[in-house]
């Protein structure tokens, strides 16, 4: 009886063991804070999809919202939660718009407040000051602001910041938070890149600016590995919002990817030789697919915490994107999709002198 004990006993430890493991990293996994933060532009304009939602198409994001056991909350809870200084809800979403167009005072707002969903309106200051005619006023970005809208900073000139000399971007940031004090007086905390695009000297610089967060558009969820001065968002418009995309993407988890190589977003080699590098492993990441701007396999050769991808041909020039899918196994999130995006500038010539400085 003993020895059988002892036989059984040895023969379940491997299997013991496994488990041991395997609990501890999805309860690894479940601790770290994770949100997904969602991008629009334009409401019910239809003339403009490539940066529209359409109507129906927002109130089905809503109801997806409401009935898919998520919690909207504000931007800054994200950014605090991933500082390691609050924790999160299961299944945070935060809510974004970009720009300031006169629909998200008609029609985006209206919704999102009978929802009870907090917004951050991320605003380019010089078009405000101007006085362009699609896009709010101060005085009704201050209106918005005191119904509970959170106000950002996008920029002044809403240039192309990595065609900017590192003095012209400190000159942009310079002359937004003018025009912020004097409109609102106050300097927003968050930051969102025009375009989502931005080298790390920009990333730098808003940082040293004192914001306390900044964003890109790229896809994926938001988790504490990310450079909290290039978050990634879901940009959303009539063809990516559509209601099966959007109730996959307001399910993703972050994949663990701790440093990404070339970190440099603008890229000097195109293609590039990338590799994201993991911070832990999930069991099934020998099902990772990644894929280039152009739906192309980026073919991931995966060894251990490793991740090379490999473009078999050049990015296209500009803006150039992308994404890495993981399918979750483990039972707390089974089904749902670990996502990583990540954009990177293609087809600026920057051999042999900072980025920056080439473009002056
Ligand atoms: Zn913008």
């Amino acid at each position: 009886m003993k020895t059988l004990f002892i036989k059984l006993w040895a023969a379940a430890l491997p299997l013991a063991f496994g488990l041991i493991s395997y609990s501890q990293h999805t309860s690894a996994l479940a601790a770290e804070p994770s949100a997904v933060i969602l991008m629009y532009h334009r409401f019910g304009e239809g003339a403009l999809p490539s940066t529209n939602i359409s109507i129906p198409q927002l109130e089905d994001h809503i109801t997806a919202l409401r009935e898919g056991g998520h919690t909207v909350v504000p931007l800054d809870h994200v950014v605090a939660a991933l500082r390691g200084e609050r924790t999160l809800p299961d299944k945070a979403i935060a809510i974004t718009v970009d720009d300031a167009y006169r629909s998200f005072l008609n029609q985006g707002w209206p919704r999102f407040k009978a929802a009870g969903f907090p917004v951050t309106l991320f605003v380019a200051t010089e078009g405000v000051d101007a006085g362009y005619r699609d896009l709010l006023s101060w005085t009704e970005i201050r209106d918005l602001q005191a119904e509970g809208v959170t106000i950002g900073a996008h920029s002044h000139t809403h240039a192309h910041y990595v065609s900017l000399s590192n003095d012209e971007v400190q000159q942009d940031l310079r002359d937004m938070k003018a025009s912020f004090e004097s409109a609102l007086g106050k300097v927003p905390d968050l930051y969102a890149f025009p375009y989502g695009e931005a080298g790390l000297a920009d990333t730098a610089a808003v940082r040293d600016a004192g914001f306390t967060a900044a964003f890109g558009q790229h896809s994926g969820a938001a988790g504490p590995l990310n450079d909290p001065f290039y978050l990634p968002r879901f940009a959303l418009n009539e063809s990516f919002g559509n209601a099966g995309r959007f109730r996959l993407i307001i399910n993703t988890l972050p994949l663990p990817v701790a440093d990404i190589s070339p970190p440099e977003p603008v890229l000097v080699d195109n293609p590039p030789a990338m590799s994201l590098t993991l911070a832990e492993s999930l069991p099934n990441i020998s099902d990772l697919t990644c894929f280039g701007p152009r739906g192309q396999s980026l073919a991931p050769a995966i060894d251990g915490g490793q991740v090379r991808l490999t473009p078999s041909e050049p990015f296209p020039a500009g803006r150039t994107r992308i994404n890495c899918t993981l399918r979750s196994v483990v039972p707390e999130s089974e089904g749902r999709w670990h996502w990583f995006g990540w954009q990177m500038i293609a087809g600026f010539k920057t051999e042999g002198a900072p980025v920056h400085s080439r473009f002056q």
